[in-house]
């Protein structure tokens, strides 16, 4: 639990609001929990901003389906932020990985969702977290799991949904080892949960499974695939498109060149060495993933970010 505490400490982020705000998990008294704001990603697909990980949702012609839910005591402002923009009853909630951040409010939405969709490792992972805890205070379980404990192993699942057809693909080991895609290809609209951080280094989570060369073989794969125009929601930053994903590819990249290129160095070193002005759209953060932690993960020997106290 100390894990995933730390963890829901460090994803406190926000497109929106700065690092400081996030400092703490806990809400002040005077903090509204309503603090959601919409926007239109394509026809009947938004990105809700709150909190934590980037909500998506879809709207079908009877039921909507939701992307990641950010944390339990933000539940209610993020029901009203979707209640502007559909009444329609929300059928499915995906995770795109097991974050506190992207799945805290799982406990909450269980009671009126049909099914909660995850990976295998997202449920294996919730599960042995939950076994610690007071059994009143366990529940949002994924109850259909796709893929296998197999982390290499790719997984699919098609969900056909009135007129809708969402894509769940788990391309292996990345941010963590239970990551799926969500795409709506009618729309050419991807949720690419935390394999995708724009606008601060990215997170690898080893100690869940993660792997930078697996993160940047899965980007490298969807930027060869990915058509023109298509619409990216990242699970952290603003919502953007296919240059953004090839620049990120080229920057992942450069990265694992820099390590290959020089074997002997320590992180630090490598760190120093890189043209780190040349990636702007990556900034480090201090007490989270800095330069140095990007290349000690990259290099197979750091856990991703930095210690915490
Ligand atoms: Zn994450």
């Amino acid at each position: 639990m100390r894990v995933l505490i730390a963890l829901c400490l460090a994803l406190l982020v926000s497109a929106t609001a700065p690092l400081a705000a996030h400092a703490k998990h806990r809400v002040a008294p005077t903090e509204t929990p309503r603090i959601h704001k919409v926007e239109k990603v394509a026809e009947n697909v938004y990105c809700i901003f709150g909190q934590g990980g980037n909500i998506g949702l879809i709207v079908t012609t009877k039921h909507a389906v939701l992307i990641d839910d950010q944390f339990e005591r933000l539940v209610p402002g993020l029901l009203d932020a979707v209640r502007t923009l559909t009444d329609k009853p929300i059928k499915y909630l995906i995770n795109t990985h097991g974050h506190p951040d992207h799945v805290g409010g799982n406990v909450v939405l269980e009671k009126q969702v049909s099914a909660i969709i995850a990976h295998t490792n997202v449920r294996r992972r919730m599960v042995t977290e939950q076994a610690k805890l007071d059994p009143a205070k366990r529940g949002g379980l994924p109850e259909l799991a796709l893929g296998s404990e197999d982390t290499k192993e790719r997984a699919r699942l098609n969900l056909h949904l009135d007129d809708a057809e969402i894509h769940l693909l788990h391309l292996g080991p990345g941010h963590t080892d239970g990551d799926v895609i969500v795409g709506i290809p009618s729309v050419l609209v991807m949720h690419m949960g935390d394999l995708f951080f724009l606008g601060m280094l990215p997170y690898i989570d080893v100690e869940s499974g993660g792997s930078f060369d697996g993160l940047t073989a899965q980007i490298s794969s969807v930027a060869s695939w990915l058509p023109d125009g298509a619409r990216i929601i990242p699970g952290h930053g603003p919502v953007c498109g296919k240059k953004e994903l090839l620049r990120y590819r080229d920057f992942l990249q450069a990265v694992q060149a820099h390590v290959k290129a020089n074997p002997a160095k320590d992180a630090a070193t490598l760190a120093a060495s890189f043209d780190q002005a040349a990636w702007p759209e990556w900034k480090p953060r201090p007490d989270f993933v800095t330069w140095e932690t990007l290349f000690s993960v990259a290099s197979g020997k750091g856990p991703g970010r930095v210690a915490r106290p």
